[in-house]
């Protein structure tokens, strides 16, 4: 395994040996996935892709501790998750798994920041206020903090929702098709958002079938009938979008206090 972004490589956050994901439907089993064997490192930066039935979500539900393997191991930061009980999947999601979803999923008569703030009660993290309004800022939205989901643009919504993954500082950031409702230049600007994440040493996996997105990341797998069928490194990182700025603009805390 080569360092991406190092000379040293980053310890393993994700390490997939074999595994294997079965569905039963009636008397029928379909193999989601078959045999599937990875690592991913601290501050990589991954886009899925893939068909349609090529076991993107399958895999995404496992990485992200929403389901487990068939058969197979999953290691995440060295700890066995494969066998887990639905109630400490749970646990292990809320601390350190961050989603992004294609449909941004906020709760609608909630502001921007309680949409960010209340994954934090479940996990009963501490100092939540002020962790919500740090990852506002992060994605550049702390003045939008009081509003409402139906007062926010497609993009503005999206970076609440990266946000909320962003509160609890994750072990790992998935995103299912984080720019698949938007348009292109407001998908751009979610990359950027991405990017940037990135630069800070986020460790990211994005599921996307569009090619513009998946050049951005650093490392693209491709998966066909439930394996892997391509693991590559893009040979350059793409130039940072001029239009949005990549250093997070320090704003006064005081400004969003309620
Ligand atoms: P993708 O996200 O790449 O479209 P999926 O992981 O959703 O692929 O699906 C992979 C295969 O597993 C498909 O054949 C799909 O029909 C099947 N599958 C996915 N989820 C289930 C499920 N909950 N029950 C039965 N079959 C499923
Ligand atoms: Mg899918």
């Amino acid at each position: 395994m080569i360092a991406l972004d190092s000379k040293t490589p980053t310890p393993p956050v994700i390490e997939l040996e074999d595994v294997h994901k079965v569905y039963r439907v009636g008397t029928e089993l379909v193999h989601a996935l078959r045999g599937v064997s990875l690592t991913i490192r601290e501050n990589e930066y991954v886009a899925i892709m893939g068909s349609s039935g090529s076991g993107k979500s399958t895999l995404m539900n496992i990485l992200g501790c929403l389901d487990i393997p068939t058969e197979g191991r999953y290691r995440l930061r060295g700890r066995d998750v494969s066998r887990m009980s639905q109630s400490k999947l749970a646990d292990v999601r809320g601390r350190q798994i961050g989603f992004v979803f294609q449909a941004f999923e906020l709760l609608p008569r909630t502001t921007a920041l309680k949409n960010v703030e209340l994954p934090l009660t479940y996990s009963r993290t501490r100092h939540r206020r002020n962790k919500a309004i740090d990852a506002l800022r992060r994605v550049h939205l702390l003045d939008r903090a009081h509003h409402h989901p139906n007062q926010l643009s497609g993009g503005q919504k999206q970076r609440v929702a990266i946000a909320r993954a962003l509160a609890q500082a994750p072990d790992i950031i998935l995103a299912d098709e984080p720019t698949g409702n938007l348009d292109s230049a407001t998908g751009d600007e979610i990359m950027a958002i991405f990017d940037s994440l990135h630069a800070e040493g986020q460790t990211i996996i994005i599921v996307t079938h569009e090619d513009h997105v998946a050049s951005r990341c650093r490392r693209v797998l491709k998966l066909m009938d439930g394996r892997v069928v391509r693991d590559a490194i893009n040979p350059v990182e793409p130039p940072p979008l001029s239009n949005v700025p990549l250093a997070v603009p320090k704003a006064p805390t005081e400004a969003v206090m309620v």
